[in-house]
């Protein structure tokens, strides 16, 4: 994707003209945006690639640009909020956000998020021109209407639940994903127990396609939110 533009939503002055900044050092478009109406309007008007959004504006609250936005484009969000507790940036992904940085922030995080973000976009071009069956990531493959990964050339031997969470990451590439969001998508339900059990999917599903337990290349946790499936060269 040559220049994305990026939509940036934010009243503080200081914070805006850092980030568009950034933007402009680096080669991306802008827009700006002071408060949620404008937003949605700039967002609607002149289809951003991504958005950056505060959540603490001065009309509205940032969660209700990510509800009225979701309700008509998928378009990438990156919530970039001070409030840093794990309710809210659940509140935020859960409401449609594709990821969260918290204030204060560094430059290079920033950029960081938004090269996750694009190269999702272009993934999701990339899939939706095929609607293709089978999905590569790094080593990882899977053949989804077969009903079988692998890792390299070797089939991987997953359970059922393992595989059926590999897919939900795998589909939701580049985007955290929060607990509540996957049991719900996994047992329809998101109980206490539902997040304990699926950290326990977790750990025996990454033993099978991490190479390094350490130093996991493919799944991402976010402690106390949920997991990011990474796209990997
Ligand atoms: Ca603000």
């Amino acid at each position: 994707m040559n220049n994305p533009v990026v939509l940036v939503i934010e009243d503080d002055a200081p914070i805006r003209n850092l980030i568009v900044t950034t933007l402009k050092t680096h080669d991306y478009k802008y827009l700006t945006a002071k408060n949620g109406s404008e937003a949605i309007l700039i967002a609607s008007s002149h289809n951003p690639d991504v958005l950056f959004l505060d959540l603490g504006l001065p009309d509205m609250d940032g969660i209700d640009v990510i509800r009225q936005v979701r309700s008509w484009s998928n378009m990438p969000i990156i919530v970039i909020s001070a409030r840093s507790d794990d309710e809210d940036k659940i509140e935020a992904l859960d409401a449609g956000a594709d990821d969260y940085l918290t204030k204060p922030f560094s430059v290079e995080e920033l950029l960081a998020r938004l090269r996750v973000t694009i190269r999702r976009l272009a993934l999701m071009s990339s899939d939706s021109s095929a609607d293709r069956s089978v999905y590569t990531n790094g080593k990882l493959t899977i053949d989804y209407s077969a009903g079988i990964a692998w890792l390299d050339k070797d089939e991987l031997k997953l359970t059922s639940m393992e595989y059926k969470l590999l897919c939900l990451l795998a589909k939701n590439t580049g985007k955290v994903l929060t607990h509540t969001f996957i049991t719900q998508n996994i047992w329809g339900r998101s109980w206490e127990n539902d997040i304990a059990s699926l950290r326990v999917f977790m750990t025996t599903l990454r033993k099978k396609i991490e190479p390094m337990a350490d130093s996991p290349k493919y799944i991402q946790t976010h402690i106390g939110i949920g997991y990011r499936m990474l796209k990997v060269d």
